[in-house]
């Protein structure tokens, strides 16, 4: 039988936004040694702006924003929607056949009957295609196989979010892990900003499953991981973590659904919060 004092826990926990889905996982905070987050909507808004469009020779901006946001018109990604709102226009279904998206890489599409590519230097890299090596979150934009410009964008970190590591590591957790498939500057900035201990960049989703297997090996069987995460990519980081927990306003429904404790309001530094309650439950329940 479950102790009456996790129900009272879990009850607290969901008065401020915390949704545990079952004691265990509030039994499992009491022993927190490392937590990971993703970067892009779970540190950062995961809201990107569109801040610099930069096309090849023989095309105009416009035209470079327009085959991008073409390929990106079936994405959910949140890169996919910055380049929608930048393009502010309707575009029509029809023009685009053979949609595939690429884990981790980006768009390959075809728009008029031309091959379109959109995404990072790894998917141009798969192509054989050349780019250039340019610093912060850039969408690589290839038509027919041939290099056609870059869009830069950028995101904010959560006004919430310094606060989150703070208040963790008050709490004496050991050490905190930030992973992304975003570029490694990008990702060391955000690290550093936020006074993170370990930062792991450009990895595809099965290297973040693979960075917490090496986690989950460097510590005892009582002590647990926390994984954070927000996207369709995270679902098998969150169910491989002891304790996986998703934002419940900007997360997937994928993520939602595998993740043990769901927080509605987005604010990571509810992650202390939860660990506070779980600490005063256990103070009733034993
Ligand atoms: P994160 O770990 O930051 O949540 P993802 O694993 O979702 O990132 O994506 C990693 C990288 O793959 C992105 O930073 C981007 O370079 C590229 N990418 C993913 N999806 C898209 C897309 N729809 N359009 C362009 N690039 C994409
Ligand atoms: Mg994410």
């Amino acid at each position: 039988s479950i102790p009456l004092g996790f129900f009272g826990g879990i009850g607290a926990a969901s008065k401020t936004g915390i949704l545990v889905k079952g004691s265990n996982y509030l039994e499992a905070l009491n022993n927190v040694k490392y937590v990971v987050f993703d970067k892009t909507g779970t540190l950062t808004k995961g809201a990107f702006k569109v801040t610099s469009i930069n096309p090849a020779a023989e095309l105009s901006e416009d035209e470079l924003l327009e085959y991008a946001a073409f390929a990106e018109l079936h994405s959910t990604h949140p890169i996919a929607e910055s380049i929608k709102v930048a393009y502010g226009k309707e575009i029509k279904e029809d023009q685009l056949d053979g949609y595939n998206e690429i884990s981790g890489h980006g768009i390959q599409v075809n728009v008029q009957g031309k091959e379109v590519l959109a995404g990072n230097i790894k998917l141009m890299n798969k192509y054989g295609i050349e780019a250039p090596n340019e610093s912060g979150t850039v969408i690589h934009v290839a038509i027919e196989k041939k290099y056609a410009g870059f869009i830069i964008i950028s995101d904010e970190i959560k006004d919430d979010s310094a606060k989150a590591v703070r208040s963790l590591k008050e709490l004496g957790i050991k050490k905190i892990v930030m992973l992304t498939g975003d570029a490694k500057a990008v990702g060391d900035s955000v690290g550093k900003q936020l006074g993170i201990d370990e930062v792991h960049a450009e990895l595809l989703p099965q290297h973040k499953v693979e960075e917490i297997e090496k986690l989950m090996q460097s510590k005892s069987p009582k002590e647990k991981i926390i994984f954070v995460g927000d996207g369709i990519n995270d679902t098998p980081v969150l169910a491989r973590a002891d304790v996986g927990i998703a934002m419940g306003g900007l997360g997937s429904d994928a993520a939602i659904e595998a993740a043990d404790i769901v927080i509605m309001t987005d604010e990571p530094s509810k992650i202390s919060t939860a660990i506070r309650i779980a600490k005063r439950t256990r103070r009733i329940v034993w």
